[in-house]
């Protein structure tokens, strides 16, 4: 299937995934809006939101929530908008829940690799 994040998912397609586990990876958008901006994508090919089953829905949920507190504490972010596109408006046609970082003071857009040190960093 000619699908980006299926191929990222088999690594194909590299990506700064900052967590992965049986259902999901979460990486850094390509694209980002502001520094730390992060894609939560289920494994499977799953199109949209309405082709999502209950468990992966609440499971993905429950990574943004915990996301947020590891946003807040390594990016220092003042706030954080969830985004999920559907239709004519969604481009990769593989569900994906963008977590977009605000912050308060306006910030240069770093290079993604230095953002994903400092998520994957353990302190
Ligand atoms: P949308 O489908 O409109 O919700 O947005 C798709 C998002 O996927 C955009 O923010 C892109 O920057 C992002 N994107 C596309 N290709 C990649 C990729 N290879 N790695 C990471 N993010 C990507
Ligand atoms: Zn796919």
């Amino acid at each position: 299937m000619n699908c980006v994040f299926c191929k990222i998912m088999s690594g194909e397609i590299p990506s700064y995934t900052i967590y992965e586990d049986d259902l999901i990876k979460i990486f850094l958008d390509i694209n980002p809006d502001t520094n730390g901006h992060l894609l939560i994508v289920p494994k499977k090919h799953i199109l949209d939101l309405n082709e999502m089953d209950d468990s992966t829905l609440i499971h993905i949920m429950k990574m943004a929530q915990k996301h947020r507190l590891i946003l807040e504490e390594k990016l220092k972010i003042d706030g954080l908008t969830l985004i999920q596109n559907n239709g004519m408006i969604q481009e990769v046609k593989h569900f994906h829940l963008h977590l977009k970082p605000y912050y308060k003071d306006k910030q240069p857009l770093k290079d993604p690799k230095e953002i994903y040190e400092i998520l994957k960093s353990l302190d």
